[in-house]
């Protein structure tokens, strides 16, 4: 802590600096709990790129949700603690039936698959009886069941061109990729939710062409996992933009952030990744494309909820075995056209 000019401590920096001894003290015996704990009860800690910085530094495995979940399926622990939101958590039980899978707060929501539930999605099919059914990856496990296909940003555009031309397609729920896999598959008959994720909605072509010409030597980085870049990628797709941009998986992105000659990178997605981007690449510098792109959902989940998720086994989220095998199987259609 610094003290302006050269004034001597009073009674209110001497709190504030207890205060602040205090903070980092129990954030360090929260940090050295939790590596305990999770040893004793054999866990894996996922953490999703958009976690806190204290969260990924206690993480086995950081990634995209879809990417975590197969790190959970391939681990021989007993125990999965998920620090993301409920859609993901849900993913890893479908993908993981017989393993413990915890939340450390379930209040840990998504707007994005929030905007639709599986009794707004029944009568949506009532209304098109021979549609095919795409979902995107943040869904609900029951939204999951109901259909055909799941999706993610990097495959949708694949898995809307295996269906025959002739299917009518319901795709949710996200409106800007599937605006943007309407324009990439030239279909006329895919009818598009109006759902959008409130982070990356408040990202529009200005503030990205902004961006792009204070900083045009710049790297321009979109990550097309989350639901979160699709308003981009729509942008994209429509012109709007004024310089082209790398469309990567995390992992992509991570290595095109390592293997680029490029010292500056603008990077369009939830602020939380330029964490490990920065720790990952210490000599290179990572522009966030908003400084507010900030998903309050994926800030929820601190280490303290992490250390009570170990001690209780709290919060559990188990999909019933019914809509597990449902929403399964529309996953593995995916995975066999990816
Ligand atoms: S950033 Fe958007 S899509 Fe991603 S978890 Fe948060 S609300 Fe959902």
């Amino acid at each position: 802590m610094k003290l302006s000019g050269n004034r001597l401590l009073d009674y209110a920096d001497l709190n504030a600096l207890i205060r602040y001894y205090m903070m980092t003290m129990s954030e360090i015996d929260y940090r050295a709990m939790v590596i305990s704990l999770k040893k004793e009860k054999n866990a894996v800690i996922l953490a999703h790129n958009y976690q806190l910085p204290e969260v990924q530094d206690v993480a086995d495995v950081i990634g995209d949700s879809l990417a975590l979940s197969r790190s959970a399926a391939m681990s021989d622990a007993d125990t999965i603690i998920f620090c993301g939101v409920h859609f993901m958590a849900e993913t890893a039980s479908i993908i993981c039936p017989d393993k413990l899978v915890l939340i450390p707060d379930p209040d840990a929501g998504c707007s994005l698959a929030s905007t639709i539930n599986p009794r707004e999605l029944k009568s949506w099919i009532a209304e098109h009886p021979d549609a095919v059914v795409v979902s995107y990856v943040n869904t609900s496990a029951e939204v999951k069941a109901l259909s055909d296909y799941c999706c993610t940003s990097s495959n949708a555009v694949r898995i809307v061109n295996s269906i025959p031309s002739n299917r009518e397609i319901l795709f949710l729920p996200d409106m800007f990729l599937g605006s943007y896999v309407a324009k990439m598959t030239k279909r006329k008959n895919i009818f598009v939710w109006p759902g959008e994720c409130h982070v990356h909605a408040g990202i529009n072509a200005q503030d990205i062409n902004d961006m792009l010409k204070k900083f045009n030597s710049a790297d321009f980085l979109v990550h097309p996992e989350c639901g979160c870049t699709s308003t981009t990628l729509y942008h994209i797709s429509t012109g709007e933009l004024q310089k082209s941009a790398h469309i990567l998986s995390t992992e992509g992105m991570m290595k095109h952030a390592l293997s680029s000659d490029a010292k500056q990178f603008v990077v369009a997605t939830e602020t939380g990744i330029l964490y490990r981007m920065k720790k990952e690449n210490p000599h290179k510098q990572f522009i966030p494309i908003k400084r507010d792109a900030i998903c309050k959902y994926m800030k929820l989940v601190n280490l303290e909820k992490i250390r009570n998720s170990l001690v209780n086994s709290v919060f559990r989220v188990k999909v019933p075995p019914r809509t597990a095998a449902k929403a399964r199987a529309a996953i593995e259609r995916m995975l066999a056209i990816s």
